[in-house]
């Protein structure tokens, strides 16, 4: 992170929860510095102008001051409000899960690929604003934010022996990250099965760019299919994180 006492960076609001008497605590993404936290001093307040403009999701413009514990906001004007989330139940709430999924998959002050990241996430909250398909977007950011994380599915080979996959329906382990052979997965347990057509539709996700996957048609049973499978992977990669970081919370205390 910028050792700098103070300096400027673009941020998008990932989240907001009260803090003090007028004070907000912000979790913020920006390009260069990683997800940080920092304070908007008297942002409850309705009088506060120069740190007024901290909507949730917004893109900001900001001045950040470090303080003794914690980042100040000294200044902050919102460059994009996004505006479809703040009127659109459906897309807040896809809004809401993008964001929350970075938070989850993102640790504070990690620098690495935080401009990737953080265009992603620009990307992604647009086309949420915009888009007919909600599911189609989540989807790509879902394969495109576990790439940049370091967890890419496999969707080419056997995850158990290495085999190429064939043109046939196939398994799916969340465990493994990645495809299973009928051979490998018959008399395995905890895989979901995935159709021939699915697979091909989250190869389409993975390796191609937005414009061919929005091309994609994909039925209800497909989108419920791929959907699935997405959330499972993500649920046991997020369980399993879950568990590492009590695991270093316990060994800390204990040290
Ligand atoms: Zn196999």
């Amino acid at each position: 992170m910028s050792k700098e006492r103070t300096f400027r960076t673009e941020a998008i609001i990932l989240s907001r929860m009260d803090f003090g008497e007028a004070d907000r605590l912000l979790t913020i993404l920006t390009p260069h510095h990683g997800k940080l936290r920092a304070i908007a001093k008297g942002a409850r307040k309705p009088t506060t102008r120069k740190s007024g403009h901290v909507e949730l999701f917004a893109r900001t413009d900001m001045l950040l001051h470090r303080g003794r514990d914690l980042l100040i906001i000294s200044q902050a004007e919102m460059t994009e409000p996004y505006l479809p989330l703040r009127e659109d139940l459906l897309r807040a709430a896809y809004a809401n899960y993008v964001v929350e999924l970075l938070d989850r998959f993102t640790t504070d002050e990690d620098e690495a690929e935080s401009e990737a990241l953080f265009a992603l996430l620009d990307m992604t909250l647009r086309q949420i604003c915009t888009d007919s398909d909600l599911r189609i977007v989540a989807r790509f950011y879902e394969m495109r934010l576990l790439e940049e994380v370091g967890f890419r599915p496999e969707l080419a080979r056997c995850v158990i022996n290495g085999e190429t996959i064939a043109a046939e329906d196939q398994y799916f382990s969340p465990a493994e990250g990645g495809v299973v052979c009928p051979a490998c997965g018959e008399f395995r347990d905890g895989l979901t099965p995935i159709s021939q057509r699915a697979l091909h539709a989250l190869r389409v996700l993975q390796r191609e760019p937005w414009a061919r996957v929005r091309a994609l048609r994909l039925d209800e049973l497909l989108h419920a299919e791929i959907e699935r499978v997405m959330l499972g992977y993500l649920v046991t990669l997020l369980e399993r994180r879950l568990q590492s970081v009590d695991f270093i919370r316990r060994l800390r205390s204990g040290a």
